[in-house]
């Protein structure tokens, strides 16, 4: 049997407790060994350090980390792990900028251990079986609805509307990470439009044109504004019918007829975030895909702003 990769979790909050913490309980790829957090005491029975530093100096014995802060921070922790010769976990988006992704991927290149960008949304049901519905059709246009309250989502999170924090792009960078998975052809910025509240240094909503390269139109539609009903939705128009992926990837349609079932809550993800992740480490690889991340870089290349009435939680 293969030993269990021993883990450390860096930074407490919302999607550590809520996804990182019972993916790692659940299987027998990993040993939570450590946690890593400024505030609080972790994780009952778990011994906690409250910066990286004084993990490395505990002596733990750690093979890896999940990096969960805000992406501002995760560069700097990042590039102590690989030092250390620890494979690392990155949460999505995997860096404030594409060059210092570059940077650890090419860090970790030379230290021989893995690094995975990850984009939790690919692990989404529908996201595969669109991908090979998707293949080798003609696609006539596609749209990106990702529409979701701020407020429900994201409360107190200050950094999201901090330089680096992307806004409206923290869950629009999902979509994007769903779209360049399923969609066949590479596709890039033609114009995009930032509502940039006037006390807050990121876009609370955007509107983005793309085009593939075989011609085919794709807008998105970014809000974090949206009270009542929740949108996550993309939908691809085809010589052979209109493919429909709600829920965040979760739910699949053709032409109306629904087909696996839904997935809402990122259940699925998460472990399947990590069963990737025992995998590349175990096969000696890493797997840093940086197109979503790219697309928002350009797209703050390309785009118009526009100062939008203040945001106050
Ligand atoms: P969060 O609740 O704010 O948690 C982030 C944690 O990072 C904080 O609890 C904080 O713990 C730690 N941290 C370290 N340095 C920090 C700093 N300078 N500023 C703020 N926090 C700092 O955020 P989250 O929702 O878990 O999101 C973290 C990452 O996961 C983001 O990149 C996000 O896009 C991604 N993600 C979130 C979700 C979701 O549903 N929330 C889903 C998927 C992915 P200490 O203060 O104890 O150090």
């Amino acid at each position: 049997m293969t030993a269990p990769i021993r883990i450390a979790v860096v930074g407490l909050g919302k999607i550590a407790r809520d996804q990182h913490l019972p993916a790692i309980a659940a299987t027998s790829n990993f040993d939570l060994v450590a946690t890593v957090s400024r505030q609080g005491d972790g994780v009952d029975g778990v011994p906690h350090f409250r910066d990286i530093e004084q993990l490395a100096a505990s002596g733990t014995v750690v093979d890896a980390v999940a990096l969960c802060t805000p992406p501002q921070v995760r560069r700097s922790i990042a590039q102590f792990a690989i030092a250390q010769g620890w494979h690392v976990f990155l949460e999505k988006p995997p860096g404030a900028t594409l060059a210092e992704v570059i940077a650890l991927r090419d860090a970790a290149a030379a230290a021989g251990v893995s690094l995975f960008a990850s984009w939790h949304s690919r692990y989404a049901d529908g996201v595969e079986p669109a991908r090979d519905w998707l293949a080798g059709r003609t696609i006539h246009r596609a749209t990106i609805t990702w529409r979701e309250d701020v407020r429900v989502w994201h409360p107190g999170q200050d950094w999201i509307w901090e330089p680096g924090g992307f806004g409206v792009f923290d869950p629009g960078i999902n979509a994007l990470s769903i779209a360049t998975r399923i969609l066949p052809h590479p596709f890039f910025v033609e114009t995009a439009e930032l509502d940039v509240p006037e006390n807050r240094a990121a876009p609370i909503a955007a509107r983005v044109a793309f085009r593939d390269t075989a011609g085919a139109p794709i807008a998105m539609d970014l809000d974090f504004r949206q009270e009542g009903p929740q949108s996550w939705d993309i939908v691809v128009e085809t010589d052979a019918g209109t493919l429909t992926l709600a829920q965040g990837g979760g739910v699949l349609s053709i032409d109306g007829g629904t087909a696996p079932a839904a997935d809402t809550d990122l259940h699925g993800e998460y472990p399947g975030l990590y069963r990737r992740f025992a995998a590349i480490v175990r096969a000696g690889v890493s797997d840093v895909d940086v197109s979503p991340l790219r697309l928002v870089g350009d797209i703050y290349l390309r785009a118009r702003h526009h100062v939008v009435d203040p945001f106050h939680e």
